[in-house]
């Protein structure tokens, strides 16, 4: 049975928390977060590694190597004044108040998780994937509204709730990422990644939403929805999903991908 790790990256937290903040204007706590931004710009704002910090000068601090690997970001230089800005950002009572309730909101999603543990039974059973894999899941604030699969079996977590058992429902959507990387980076048009997702949606927002939580196809909550080609995608596969699901054949979803994965978007 798959295994999740949950786990707060300070670093990452803060870095996700500063530039979401950057781009925000008028927000409750955007004060705090302007008088962090002019005193760390005052005192580092000469170094490299600031940069890093600039969201529109980010390239100047970071560089991509090393494709296909999965290691692609480096630093290049200045790590001293990183962790300089980073040891400000840890310090300041704005970050203390968004950290505190992320730590909550961990305690919050372990809950969920540790509850619905059965349903990854009827996760098993509609996708006729099964795992052992763990998988790491790095929790954000649920203001940052992210949920998404970084590669190397982690994921990012941080959103509100936005119908009954969302949080389950999306982790168990962005494993199957994980589990269906290798499929989705052997597709070679943009239509068959498209279809590949929906296959994803309809097993985990919408199949094992309705079993485990009751509801009908495609009622309004899910995210994926406001995606117009997902949500097209997966309208336009939903009259063979439901053949799918009603066979008694032993098949899994890559089985159904392969046979929806020409279809025209
Ligand atoms: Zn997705």
């Amino acid at each position: 049975m798959i295994q999740l790790k949950f786990k707060i990256d300070k670093f990452h937290l803060a870095y996700k928390l500063w530039s979401a903040n950057f781009f925000t204007k008028n927000n409750k706590n955007q004060k705090e977060w302007n008088q962090l931004y002019k005193e760390i710009e005052h005192q580092y704002g000469s170094y490299p590694g600031y940069s890093f910090f600039v969201p529109e000068n980010t390239h100047q601090a970071l560089c991509w190597t090393n494709f296909g690997t999965g290691k692609n970001v480096q630093i290049i230089r200045d790590e001293k004044t990183l962790k300089k800005i980073f040891d400000t950002i840890f310090k300041s009572s704005c970050f203390k108040k968004k950290y505190s309730e992320c730590r909550t909101f961990k305690k919050q999603i372990e809950e969920a998780w540790r509850k619905n543990y059965r349903g990854l039974k009827i996760f098993e059973k509609i996708t006729g994937l099964q795992s052992s894999k763990t998988f790491e899941v790095f929790l954000l604030h649920p203001e940052l509204e992210s949920g998404c699969y970084l590669g190397m079996n982690q994921i990012e977590w941080g959103c509100t709730e936005d119908y009954d058992g969302h949080h389950f429902i999306g982790l168990c959507h962005e494993i199957l990422h994980g589990l269906t990387q290798k499929q989705y980076q052997l597709n070679k048009t943009e239509a068959q990644q498209w279809l590949l997702h929906a296959v994803i949606c309809l097993s985990a927002d919408e199949e094992l939403r309705i079993q485990m939580y009751k509801g009908n196809y495609l009622d309004p909550g899910s995210p994926y929805l406001s995606t117009p080609l997902l949500k097209k995608a997966v309208k336009k596969i939903l009259p063979e999903w439901k053949k799918y699901t009603g066979s008694s054949k032993k098949r899994t979803i890559l089985d159904f991908f392969q046979q929806i994965k020409d279809r025209p978007l």
